[in-house]
């Protein structure tokens, strides 16, 4: 492999004749977009992967790629290729709470819980793979297209678009440029898969409640703003291989700080917190991570040394898998007729760690599994996408409710002291927080108020 690979232009083939069609169109090429045209090529179908993006490019993030990303990049041929490109490697998480409490958790069955690389690297891996897949497959790659409209079939006799659809029909393509407004292409598919992000175009098309300004307000607790930073040189983190620190700071709450090595002496070092607790503190995001860095005690001294990475600053938003309040508490709504959203785009962020990257990688994967190329050839219909979100919520559905709870008991200061305090000298709650990292039982035990009340009591 070229050094310094993630810096090079990724080969994107002939562009379509505008009015092609293809069997399925997949809208942003991160990691959920580039997994899921991936496993679409890989299956013989005929793809169209846009994105907005032109190779090498960034996207903010912690860089963190769990534990449930790893049998997908395996799946996709590209373990070996992240492996062989500079990484850190997840031993455990630390958490430590207000009062400086510490606690390290790790797999109890001494595996490896994933990966840390920055999103320059793992999204040049990924997006390459998928092209090169698409290409194979016979379809085709537009780096540089926005797509900025939805296509829908609108005729009379076109399907029921569901609860929440208003007069749409059918999603049966989109339209876009690669940067000349004045020249539009348009191109269709029997599928549209919605992989763009927080402000995916076809979740704003087909879904109520999307991050643009009017809806959010309602919504503002589903959302988490975090900042993001490169640094050289902070003091216990410039090994290549360890833990990834969360930590949990008066004066910041419910926020939480990260600081995950990524290799080379390098961290990501960044804050997170929900739209609606950020507006209750004064300070903007970089403001309060610059207050952690140099004003509380524990993390200017980590600090002292080190050197901030210029250009490294970015701010950028997180699409919670919180269950929304209405209907039966899940996730938001995943699909349309002719369309099925995937990643952040289905709003799929774990709300308490902020992972987003596994969640895209599976509900990829999850959604390319629901078409099939024969029967849904006049158009995916709407009981397709309902099969597909409910074997996605099936799946995911547990988690991010635990999840959220964690999430909302990280509200209270002492109960963070005392379940980190006590967590350090309590074999049992070490046990459960270790067996939390690989068991969905274990993390439901967690979240248990009997569990908790034991543990305060005894
Ligand atoms: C600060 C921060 C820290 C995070 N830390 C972690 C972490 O450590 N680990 C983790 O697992 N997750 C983390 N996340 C979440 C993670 O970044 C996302 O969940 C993940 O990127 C989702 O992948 P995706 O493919 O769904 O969307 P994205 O990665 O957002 O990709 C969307 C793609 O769509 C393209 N696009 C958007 N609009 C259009 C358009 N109109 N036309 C064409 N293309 C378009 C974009 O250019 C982009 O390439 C973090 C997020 C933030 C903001």
């Amino acid at each position: 492999m070229a050094d310094r690979f993630w810096e090079q232009s990724i080969e994107g083939g002939p562009q379509p004749a505008s009015g092609s069609r293809f069997d399925i169109i997949v809208v942003g090429g991160g990691p959920g977009g580039a997994a899921a045209a991936g496993y679409a090529a890989l299956a013989g179908h005929r793809v169209l992967l846009l994105d907005k993006a032109i190779w090498p490019r960034d996207k903010t993030c912690g860089d963190a790629v769990g534990g449930k990303s790893l049998s997908h990049v395996e799946e996709l041929g590209v373990l070996e290729r992240l492996e062989a490109s500079p990484h850190f490697n997840i031993t455990g998480v630390l958490f430590s709470s207000p009062r400086g409490d510490e606690i390290r958790v790790s797999r109890p069955d001494g595996q490896l819980s994933g990966y840390v690389l920055p999103r320059l690297q793992f999204d040049h891996i990924m997006f390459q793979r998928a092209s090169e897949l698409v290409l194979q497959a016979g379809g085709a790659v537009v780096q540089g297209f926005s797509v900025r409209e939805v296509l829908f079939d609108n005729s009379a006799n076109g399907p029921d678009p569901g609860p929440g659809m208003g007069n749409l029909r059918r999603v049966i393509g989109i339209a876009g440029d690669t940067g000349d407004r004045a020249r539009p292409l348009s191109f269709s598919a029997s599928l549209t898969i919605g992989a763009g992000g927080v402000h995916c175009p076809v979740a704003t098309a087909v879904v109520q409640e999307t991050y643009d300004g009017r809806m959010v307000d309602r919504q503002k607790l589903h959302y988490s703003a975090a900042f993001r930073q490169y640094w050289r040189n902070v003091t216990g983190a410039t090994a290549d291989s360890g833990p990834v620190e969360f930590h949990y700071i008066e004066g910041v709450l419910p926020g939480y700080f990260w600081i995950f090595p990524v290799g080379n002496g390098v961290c990501n070092v960044g804050f997170g917190i929900t739209l609606r607790d950020l507006e209750l503190h004064e300070r903007k995001l970089r403001g309060l991570q610059e207050y952690i860095i140099n004003e509380v005690p524990r993390f200017r001294d980590r600090f002292a040394q080190a050197e901030l990475i210029a250009g490294s600053s970015r701010g950028w938003q997180l699409p919670l898998g919180s269950p929304r309040p209405s209907g039966k508490l899940q996730p938001r709504r995943a699909f349309a007729a002719g369309a099925m959203l995937i990643g952040d785009a289905a709003s799929l962020v774990d709300p308490f760690t902020g992972e987003g990257i596994g969640n895209a990688l599976l509900s990829a994967k999850l959604a390319v599994g629901h078409f099939d190329r024969e029967a849904h050839a006049r158009g995916f219909p709407l009981e397709a996408g309902a099969r597909y979100q409910r074997v996605l919520w099936g799946k995911l559905g547990y988690e991010l409710r635990n999840s959220y709870k964690l999430q909302r008991l990280t509200r209270r200061r002492w109960l963070l002291n005392w379940f980190i305090g006590k967590a350090r000298r309590k074999a049992e709650l070490q046990r459960a927080l270790t067996e939390s990292m690989i068991s969905r039982e274990a993390q439901a035990t967690l979240t248990s108020p009997f569990f908790l009340l034991r543990q305060l009591l005894f």
